[in-house]
């Protein structure tokens, strides 16, 4: 099957009440992990690809990992995305380069860092929706700031000042209606990174009400939670018992993300979960088997504690056993839907 547009997906996760995993990639060893596991629960899936994957690859490696995924893996429907696009010229290259999907985040100015206005956002988001839309490429939005910073990307907010910049559930409605458009990503308290919660979050600090509210307001609004790793306390163990030094930390309960699909939440953000499998796997790989020196023996057991995180993901966002059923349309039929 060929690359598929999201919007596909989320409107098949959205009829069906499930969530999609977007899981990033930077290598080869990545986007294996994640195809294994949707192969392994038949699971849709979204690729995503920040501007530092994109930098780190060289851009054609990763156009080319993709076409392998979807050559490789006919049954299943891959959603190809740009994580966190700081510009309509880096969303513009992503759609030249192949992506079915673009995320514009206008809730920062191109720098990837100063929270931008109302105006701002609203401007570079529209005009994304226009060039990406005519090629029937999806779009995901932002309305809000989220704290942390990953790839260079994010405001910097600590957990407490993150609170000042949740998505407001009455402007979120304005927003989709003037922008046009496919999803939006809300802030509700979570970060980027590892270090989200000093301690298991509640509703004050991670505000599911927010989604709540506006999934009340609009049935229809396909919502993304970013920062959305669990940072499960096992993979943090396994860093730290093998010469890791990570301090304690909290990540989303899976069961909240659960709370949140039966919400209007359709897609998920998860990368750190996998950052830490992998790097608990080449840890241990190379703290026991001291005389190793072969990058496939520790890239492999790397691989395979990835796709371990990314199917058990899929199977508790409910995307599991789904792949066979959504829809196989194309681009160019999204042109017409949006036409
Ligand atoms: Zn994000």
């Amino acid at each position: 099957m060929a690359l598929i547009p999201m919007r596909v997906l989320l409107d098949h996760a959205a009829e069906n009440g499930y969530g999609v995993g977007a899981f990033n990639v930077n290598n080869m060893e990545q986007i294996q992990a994640i195809m294994a596991a949707a192969q392994e629960t038949d699971s849709p899936v979204i690729v995503q690809a920040s501007r530092g994957a994109r930098s780190y690859s060289d851009d054609n490696y990763l156009r080319h990992l993709m076409i392998a995924a979807s050559e490789l893996n006919p049954g299943i429907p891959i959603a190809m995305h740009q994580d966190h696009g700081n510009s309509p010229e880096t969303c513009k290259s992503a759609v030249d380069m192949g992506f079915t999907s673009v995320m514009m985040d206008g809730s920062l100015e191109e720098d990837g860092k100063t929270p931008a206005s109302w105006d701002y956002n609203v401007a570079v988001t529209k005009k994304v929706v226009e060039f990406a839309h005519a090629k029937g490429v999806t779009v995901e939005a932002e309305l809000g700031c989220l704290g942390g910073i990953e790839d260079g990307q994010g405001a910097g907010l600590s957990e407490e000042e993150a609170q000042d910049h949740l998505t407001d559930p009455e402007e979120a409605g304005e927003f989709v209606k003037l922008t046009g458009c496919d999803a939006l990503a809300v802030a509700i308290g979570t970060s980027h990174g590892a270090y989200k919660f000093k301690k298991k979050p509640t509703g004050q600090v991670l505000r599911m009400d927010v989604i709540r509210e506006i999934h009340k307001r609009m049935p229809n609004c396909h919502m993304v939670m970013h920062g959305s790793s669990s940072v499960p306390k096992e993979l943090i163990d396994i860093i730290n018992e093998f010469g890791g030094e990570m301090p304690e930390t909290y990540g989303v309960p899976v069961e909240d993300i659960q709370e949140g699909i039966k919400h209007g939440v359709r897609k998920i953000n998860v990368d750190t979960d996998n950052r830490l499998a992998m790097t608990g796997a080449v840890r241990k790989l190379l703290a026991t088997q001291k005389g190793h020196f072969d990058p496939r023996d520790y890239l492999k057991p790397a691989r395979a504690a990835m796709q371990e995180v990314v199917a058990a993901r899929m199977v508790q966002f409910g995307q599991a056993g789904n792949a066979g059923k959504v829809e196989q349309k194309t681009l160019a039929d999204m042109v017409k839907y949006y036409s």
